[in-house]
């Protein structure tokens, strides 16, 4: 029996036998490949696993590909490959990373050896091959692209192509490292596999991924245009002649963003700028070695853990109640979050009913609203039909209006029990009886103002986050009166407009505000006690936040921040105490950022360190001091039950408020470390 090292030549002077042990003597039954040659000689290969909305690679699906391959390499009819999908929303989504985190690092090994031996079998194809990309496209699944000679996408939104690796502690090794620094040049393929983002299909185009981007129903005829034309040949990159330098700069810059906590990255840097000046095998020889290094990493297996938990809370559906689809919304007030939350919810496809009191704060809404879609626009992240449709979603009114023929109001009006109650109070006498009642809320609380309307059971909170369009976690904050038909709508409504749900119990700060707040308060104590600004700053980036809490409480705002302080404050008296430090700033005007001064000074866009100098302890005792408190509050919310479980706890504060995605949350990072006794 011939055995895939027979056509792969290229990768036989590196030990085989892992790579023979995984194909020899398996019989192929098609399952998840449909292979068609129609009467002009073009074999149309379907990736469509059955009974799953999604393509994966895994063993048996590289395998049956291989199969597939094997075929195409002997039948005299077919003259020219196509790939592509047979799912709605995704051509293949990746490697399977179920399987991977179950193996041992040896299997990780042989599947990597396998899917670059496959890959590198089709690019050695002597016929056309296209690869015609509708829905995600990601990881293996275009790394299997890059195997063809054209890649062509449809324009349909949910075409999202790139490399995300390095964002679960890996990197891209079937070949992605080595080849696409070949097509695009080394330092948009060093953007695009650092950054792990995905581009819609006009970005795509942009970069040099594919070479044209259509509409989902003309692919084919786009495809059997291509098979007779000149294949396109490799592009030269003046700039790869210079990798290793770009590589130097690049790992510098990386390293000094990251503080080295991110190795993925950096080996990534170095697995592309050395992989594109040498053979394609000893390319693939690096990536496989970089990845047999980044698995055996702690990090890697909690950012792959952390991935999992975001995929289930963002797709599961509740267990209990059914949810009614939402395709219209009311949101009640035009500000930050007002103007923030319509603009998601529009370009996710809902209808929306902004309302405020004026048609002043109304035009500051649009106009926000307007900037948030054209920036889009501009960055390729939607294509102007696109961003036409979101703001066509979008109507606006300052007079009352009948709004019982809407099944969700989402109240985002200035931050006032009083304001807050008259407005429910309102609404109630205006919707039906079933239109379900939100309000985003930071910190009031949601129990009081359901108080205000004969159906309670239909209110809850729906705590976006600033700025909403980047912010992916949203609050369900429930009530124990919820209904679970309300609680499943509002679930299955929060996945829908593409963000995360965690659900939590109506308590105050919630759950991310209340775990935060003893760890700025700390920090705020420190700096009261002589420790500079900068070096609690500097402590908490080392441990991997995105910024420090000092900085953190600028961006809030010094007033925002006060005013939780006082109600965690009057909630827990013994473990919250008054700040005085933050009621002094407010009292003098220093209210962080907006007012140009607060812990630090704001001046020509860029932020000074206030403060005095002391003898600095060592930024890990600032560390362990203020990671502990963050986790010990974390704890706490889980014993109350404040959130379901522990692994909602680490996803809100990953997901809210940046923790360390590679720590995996404060729970986890609790256990880990044995900072906490269980
Ligand atoms: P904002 O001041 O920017 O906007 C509030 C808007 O509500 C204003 O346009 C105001 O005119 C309007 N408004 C006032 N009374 C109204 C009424 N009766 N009917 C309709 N509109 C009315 O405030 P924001 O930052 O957008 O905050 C709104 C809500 O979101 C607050 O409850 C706040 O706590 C919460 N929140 C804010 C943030 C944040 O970072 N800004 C984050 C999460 C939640």
């Amino acid at each position: 029996m011939k055995t895939l090292l027979t056509y792969c030549p290229s990768i036989i002077h590196d030990p085989p036998h892992v790579l023979e042990d995984i194909v020899h003597g398996h019989p192929i039954q098609p399952k998840h490949f449909r292979l068609e040659v129609d009467h002009d000689g073009i074999a149309w290969l379907v990736f469509d696993t059955p009974k799953s909305s999604v393509n994966v690679w895994n063993e048996e699906t590289l395998r049956e590909f291989n199969h597939n391959l094997e075929s195409l390499e002997h039948d005299t009819r077919v003259k020219a490959l196509v790939l592509r999908s047979g799912k709605d929303r995704i051509f293949v989504a990746g490697a399977d990373l179920k399987g991977i985190r179950s193996m041992q690092p040896m299997r990780v090994n042989d599947l990597i050896w396998l899917g670059q031996a496959v890959f590198d079998r089709l690019a050695r194809l002597k016929m056309p091959k296209i690869a015609s990309i509708h829905g995600a496209c990601m990881g293996g699944g275009f790394e299997v692209t890059l195997a063809c000679d054209w890649r062509i996408a449809s324009d349909h939104p949910s075409t999202k192509i790139g490399l995300p690796e390095t964002q679960l502690g890996i990197l891209p090794a079937w070949g992605g490292s080595t080849r696409l620094p070949r097509l695009i040049g080394v330092r948009k393929a060093l953007d695009l596999i650092t950054s792990g983002k995905l581009l819609s299909a006009s970005a795509a185009k942009h970069a040099g991924l594919v070479s044209h981007v259509v509409a989902p129903e003309h692919l084919e005829t786009l495809a059997r245009r291509l098979v007779r034309e000149k294949r396109p040949t490799a592009r030269f990159h003046l700039e790869n002649l210079f990798a290793p330098l770009i590589g130097r700069i690049a790992k510098k810059k990386a390293l000094a963003k990251t503080r080295g906590l991110y190795p993925s990255i950096t080996k990534a840097i170095e697995v592309v700028t050395h992989a594109v000046s040498r053979e394609l095998e000893d390319g693939f020889k690096l990536e496989r070695d970089a990845v047999a290094e980044l698995i055996k990493n702690r990090e890697t297996a909690r950012l792959i853990d952390l991935f999992f938990k975001r995929e289930e809370a963002s797709k599961r559906p509740a267990l209990v109640g059914t949810a009614i689809p939402i395709h219209d919304a009311v949101v009640i007030g035009a500000g930050v979050m007002g103007a923030g939350i319509a603009h998601t919810l529009a370009s996710r496809g809902v209808r929306v009913l902004m309302t405020d009191v004026t048609s002043d704060s109304l035009a500051r809404g649009l106009e926000r609203i307007h900037g948030l879609v054209s920036d889009a626009a501009r960055r390729r992240l939607v294509s102007k039909v696109q961003a036409r449709d979101t703001l066509d979603r979008i109507s606006t009114t300052h007079t009352p209006v009948p709004l019982n023929r809407h099944h969700l109001v989402i109240e985002a009006a200035t931050e006032s029990m009083e304001l807050k109650k008259k407005i429910f109070a309102d609404l109630a006498a205006r919707v039906s009886s079933d239109t379900i009642l939100a309000t985003n809320t930071s910190a009031l609380s949601v129990a009081e103002l359901a108080k205000t309307v004969p159906h309670p059971e239909r209110v809850i909170g729906l705590h976006f986050f600033n700025p909403v369009h980047r912010m992916p976690l949203v609050e369900i904050i429930t009530l124990p009166e919820t209904s679970p038909d309300v609680l499943a709508t509002a679930i299955s409504f929060v996945q829908k407009a593409g963000k995360t749900p965690v659900v939590v119990k109506d308590s105050p700060g919630f759950l991310v505000n209340r775990i935060l707040m003893p760890y700025l308060m700390e920090a705020v104590r420190l700096h009261e006690n002589g420790i500079p600004v900068k070096d609690i700053d500097e402590a908490m980036l080392e441990f991997g936040m995105p910024m420090g809490p000092m900085r953190l409480l600028d961006e809030i705002g010094i007033d925002v921040a006060a005013h939780v302080a006082k109600t965690l404050a009057a909630a827990f008296p013994e473990r919250f105490p008054q700040s005085n430090a933050l009621n002094k700033m407010v009292a003098v005007g220093h209210l962080g950022k907006k007012a140009g001064l607060g812990f630090y000074r704001y001046e020509n866009g860029k932020e000074i360190a206030l403060g005095r100098h002391a003898d600095v302890p060592r930024h890990e005792s600032i560390q362990t001091n203020l990671a502990l408190l963050i986790s010990q509050e974390a704890m706490r919310c889980l014993k109350e039950g404040i959130a379901r479980n522990a692994d909602d706890i680490d996803l809100a504060m990953v997901l809210g408020t940046g923790y360390p995605p590679f720590r995996g949350g404060p729970i986890t990072f609790a256990r880990d470390t044995g900072i906490i006794d269980y």
